[in-house]
């Protein structure tokens, strides 16, 4: 019964508890890369401050280096000299005098203030805070050492490592970065109606198409791929398929995990002796999602590569069991999967990234409460800084309906609870 099967925060909360306990037990090791290979990698050491930053006091204006009380008592002060950016920092800033500075450029020591150039009255040589403005010690300097002191460190491991983080790490001189090594994620679909990319499918087949869409996702979660040969739907090919899998950091099979004859996954997990934390969820589409773990160790090597873990010992390997349906598929990966690769690959950040929008059109009014549902969506984006983006369910056929999840750019959440939901509604969608 599906009120037995926990819901979706229940299921988060779980997989959740089980990657952070499968992280301590192997920490992920590290590598070092160059800098511009460093994008989208989970930075694995801190990035410290070789300097002070800014390392010498710094303008914030084109304007006039001065003291903040002879300015605002709007003095005559004459022009002593001259500083852009690149110079090193002028001598001391002589008594009642101003000095001519740009963006980016050194104070000379003695001034506490930029006054800008828009708000002087200027002569050949002298320049006047106008009447309508004052300043204050400080204003338009970034003091030395004010983003951070020598030896600071600046970024923790475990940030992922955006176009920020590359500019910070290019600033403090890191031509290499340490990352963490990407976990190895094995890709395993099942199912006797498959064909490869390349092979036009007969009669009753279909072409595999969820092995690269998880591959894509694995690969955007922020892990390594490896997708091994479709198992079909026989004991003994699970088995051996299996028993080829484990060298993997994390397990992913596609298909067999609903309540079919030929749904043979879970039995064949329960022979290698795998532990299952839940076998379905109340969600749809993916309510049939699987979700264990195996011991890693004295399975036959089909990857030559070591494991990205410390040779401490066997670790336990994470697996899900997706059902088979590509939307099915695809929701539980974003849902369960992502977090559990992201918690492995050492990143702080691995909770899926529901955001608010707005729905545009009411949902189905035939849905069933009991389950929560992430149905394929589309969602606008608008110019506007002050109305949220306006999101749409995108019609579909069911959980195959790949023409449809193609055209959506999200998930629409409904709730547990919620049978529709009307136009108008502040909602939560996830962006896949
Ligand atoms: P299953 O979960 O094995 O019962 O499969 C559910 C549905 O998903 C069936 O219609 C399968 O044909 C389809 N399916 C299973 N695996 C794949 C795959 N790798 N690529 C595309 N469709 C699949
Ligand atoms: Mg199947």
């Amino acid at each position: 019964m599906s009120s037995d099967l926990p819901s979706y925060e229940q299921a988060a909360a779980l997989v959740a508890a089980h990657a952070r306990r499968l992280a301590r037990q192997k920490k992920p090791r590290t590598e070092r890369v160059p800098l511009g290979n460093a994008a989208n990698r989970i930075l694995g050491a801190p990035i410290a401050a070789e300097d002070d930053q800014p390392p010498f006091a710094r303008s914030t204006r084109d304007g006039y280096a001065c003291r903040a009380a002879q300015a605002s008592a709007h003095k005559t002060l004459p022009i002593a000299g001259s500083t852009h950016a690149g110079q090193p920092p002028a001598g001391p800033l002589p008594p009642g005098k101003a000095w001519e500075i740009m963006t980016g450029a050194p104070v000379p020591p003695g001034a506490d203030c930029v006054v800008m150039l828009e708000h002087v009255e200027r002569s050949d040589s002298t320049i006047r805070l106008a009447p309508e403005h004052k300043i204050n010690p400080g204003d338009n300097i970034v003091a030395k050492g004010a983003q951070a002191r020598r030896g600071d460190e600046q970024l923790p491991p475990g940030l992922r490592l955006g176009p920020a983080q590359i500019a910070l790490a290019a600033s403090c001189g890191y031509a290499r970065l340490d990352v963490y090594v990407r976990p190895r994620v094995a890709i395993l679909t099942t199912g006797d109606e498959l064909v490869p990319l390349e092979a036009a499918p007969g009669p009753g087949k279909i072409r595999n198409s969820n092995a690269p869409m998880l591959a894509a996702l694995v690969a955007s979660a922020g892990a390594e791929p490896i997708v091994l040969p479709t198992a079909a739907d026989t004991a003994e090919a699970l088995d051996e398929a299996l028993s080829q899998a484990l060298e993997a950091d994390i397990l992913l099979i596609s298909g067999g995990v609903s309540a079919g004859k030929f749904d043979l996954v879970e039995p064949a997990l329960a022979r290698l002796g795998a532990q299952f934390h839940f076998t379905g969820v109340r969600i749809q589409p993916g309510k049939p999602l699987v979700f264990g773990e195996v011991a890693g160790s004295g399975l036959k090597p089909y990857i030559n590569r070591p494991r990205s873990e410390e040779p401490s010992g066997p670790a336990s390997i994470p697996i899900f069991g997706l059902p088979g349906n590509p939307i099915s598929s695809a929701a539980t990966f974003h849902l369960f999967a992502a977090p559990i690769i992201a918690t492995l690959a050492g990143s702080r950040e691995t909770h899926p990234r529901f955001v608010l929008a707005q729905l545009s059109r009411d949902t189905d009014r035939k849905t069933k409460p009991g389950l929560t549902r992430f149905l394929p969506a589309f969602c606008q984006f608008n110019p506007s800084i002050s109305e949220l983006p306006q999101v749409a369910l995108v019609p579909w056929q069911g959980s195959g309906d790949l023409t449809a999840f193609a055209r959506s750019n999200c998930f629409l959440v409904i709730p547990e609870d919620a049978s529709f939901l009307e136009a108008g509604t502040t909602v939560r969608i996830l962006l896949h």
